[in-house]
């Protein structure tokens, strides 16, 4: 079914597993709505219909929808609520809200990652919370939203720069750090591309990229740096420990929560 989809879908598909283990699969793509998406939407009947006839089991009937622009901003909109991590409260820039305390991140994610809600940003901000930033020179390695440079210059960071390989997540990034009046230096590009030493290092990636820029990542970090790690899943930790092993880096602290791992490394 994904194939199937996926040939129309833009951008893939989303699968949505149930929560119940004996419920059923929901898998999705979104069409783009121009003169030929009813002719995509009768091939992809058409295949699913072939596919019955492999005798699998029966794989529910499609349903489409069609969805307005304004609906979908609007829905999304309305699920972006503040959130308090560690020192940080995260709040959409459309939602005024009483600060108390915390450090305030401001944030219009757009279609970029990082909007303060995923387990592997929320451990990131958490080890945020227990450091000393004041004066230090920090990158954001997949800065994304740049939500977790934003939350260094905010705490009083020397120097921050974020880069990310998404060219669209960097141009989100650059309207995030204006809206939150930071000073932060943006670039597309990865760890390979930063300049200098840097006291703290951040990536929050996936495991498999965070392996293969783990050398440039080591390079850049400053004697007695700290480097943050997540995006790993827990059964990848190992591996990812071994591999930044390899570089001299060992691990002094370890959050852990929902499946997903975050490392503070040093050498
Ligand atoms: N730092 C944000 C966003 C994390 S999502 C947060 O913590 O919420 C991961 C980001 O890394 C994405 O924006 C993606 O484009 C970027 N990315 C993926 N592989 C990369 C690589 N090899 N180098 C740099 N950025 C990468």
């Amino acid at each position: 079914m994904s194939e199937i989809l996926g040939r129309v879908g833009y951008n893939g598909v989303a699968i949505e597993e149930p929560l119940d283990p004996a419920g059923l699969h929901l898998v999705k793509a979104y069409l783009v709505h121009d003169r030929v998406a009813r002719i995509r939407v009768r091939r992809v009947r058409d295949a699913l219909g072939h596919l019955q006839a492999f005798g699998l089991g029966p794989i529910g009937d499609l349903s489409v929808r069609e969805i307005r622009e304004e609906a979908w901003l609007e829905t999304w909109k309305a699920s972006f609520k503040p959130i308090r991590v560690g020192a940080f409260l995260v709040r959409p820039t459309w939602l005024d809200v009483d600060p108390g305390d915390a450090t305030v991140l401001s944030l219009d994610p757009g279609m970029a990652f990082g909007t303060g809600l995923h387990p592997t940003t929320q451990a990131c901000l958490r080890a945020l919370s227990r450091m000393d930033l004041t004066a230090k020179r920090v990158a954001d390695v997949g800065t994304g939203s740049a939500i977790l440079a934003i939350a260094c210059a905010k705490r009083g960071a020397g120097a921050v720069v974020g880069v990310d390989i998404d060219a669209l997540a960097v141009k989100e990034a650059r309207e995030n750090v204006a809206r939150n009046g930071a000073a932060i230096e943006l670039h597309v590009g990865s760890a390979a591309d930063l300049e200098g030493f840097f006291d703290l290092i951040l990536a929050n990636i996936v495991a498999a990229a965070l392996e293969k820029i783990a050398p440039d990542l080591a390079t850049h970090l400053a004697p007695g740096g700290r480097l943050v790690v997540a995006g790993i899943i827990a059964t990848e930790e190992q591996e990812i420990a071994a591999a930044f092993a390899g570089y001299g880096l060992r691990a002094v602290a370890r959050d852990h929560e929902a499946d997903w791992v975050c490392l503070e490394l040093t050498r």
